[in-house]
């Protein structure tokens, strides 16, 4: 075998449409990596023989077998029951207690190590991103959802029902608050999710004229980047909302910062990355709220890895059972 491709590992990033897979090096540099489809049938036994194909081909691609691989990751868009691999709730697929690790270990013969999606992100910037060398790191992605992780200690922090770091769910209003994918009310991810927030801003885009013609007038092709550029402009409906949001997610990011202490907050996802005014205001908001002694070792960054960071990450965690296992080697 080619040195480079001596101890490489397998991630997958099992979204609600696509699943993902990648053989990474052991620097977190992809070699190959394969895409299907899965939007079009989520069953559970569907959704396995996709993500049986994407490794299949990937590991082809690369001139490597299955049994030549160090270690095997999955990180899937949902709440995952710790070791056990077993999805508690995945909104975007539409599955409860879906015994994902076993039904691949089924298919496969090699048991994965199944985390949730933003465990898997967090794990590939600390390992292989913004967050290198940092041991107490809370990743927060805004995107289509919100999540977390956490890092404590230079080790991924699950909780103990494998749920640890779900900063979207954390309850912005009370129990008559906007509804949220999860089944609670009042939810951050109700409020700030990029699908959520998207929905809010086409049931207001009748009575906001501006909104509608930044959209080009089209009720799709609204999304948050269109307040980002109305803000920019000096809208005072887009300076209202997005002092709302920027308070209310500044808000859970200093309770956060309070109670966990981390020395570096690694910020992603789409809604991030396309709204740097809405994030400066939830930074402000952070800066002011946080408890001023956790602040004063706390960077904030930006996530590095980008569209990679689930695949890469996903190969990390499962080399690191890999080498759990096989004592450190
Ligand atoms: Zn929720």
């Amino acid at each position: 075998m080619e040195p480079k491709l001596q101890q490489a590992a397998i991630g997958v990033d099992l979204g609600g449409s696509h699943a993902r897979a990648a053989v990474v090096t052991v620097a977190g540099r992809i070699l190959t990596q394969a895409r299907a489809r899965v939007a079009d049938d989520r069953r559970p036994e569907a959704v396995v023989a996709r993500i049986v194909e994407v490794v299949q081909d990937a590991l082809a691609q690369a001139g490597l077998g299955l049994e030549e691989i160090h270690g095997l990751g999955v990180g899937v868009a949902g709440q995952v029951r710790g070791a056990s691999g077993v999805v508690a709730n995945g909104p975007n697929l539409g599955w409860r207690e879906v015994p994902l690790a076993d039904l691949l270990e089924q298919a496969l013969g090699t048991r994965p190590r199944v985390a949730n999606d933003l465990d898997a992100i967090a794990w590939g910037e600390v390992r292989h991103g913004a967050a290198l060398g940092h041991k107490e790191v809370l990743v927060v992605y805004a995107g289509t959802g919100v999540g977390g992780a956490f890092v404590i200690a230079g080790q991924a922090h699950h909780g103990a029902t494998g749920v640890a770091g779900e900063i979207g769910h954390v309850k912005v209003r009370g129990p008559d608050g906007a509804a949220c994918g999860c089944g609670g009310r009042g939810c951050l991810e109700a409020y700030l999710g990029g699908k959520n927030l998207s929905e809010r801003l086409r049931r207001e885009a009748i009575a906001w004229p501006d909104l509608m013609e930044a959209a080009g007038g089209q009720l799709d092709a609204l999304h948050p980047g269109v307040v980002e550029s109305l803000f920019v402009r000096g809208d005072a409906r887009a300076l209202a909302m997005w002092r709302e949001l920027g308070e209310m997610f500044g808000d859970v990011l200093a309770h956060a910062v309070t109670l966990f202490n981390p020395s570096l907050l690694v910020l992603g996802g789409t809604v991030a990355e396309g709204c740097p005014e809405l994030m400066r205001l939830a930074r402000e908001r952070l800066g002011q709220r946080a408890s001023s002694v956790s602040l004063e070792a706390l960077s904030v960054v930006a996530a590095q890895l980008g569209d990679d960071a689930g695949v890469v990450g996903a190969a990390s965690l499962g080399r690191m059972v890999f080498e759990s296992k096989d004592g450190g080697s």
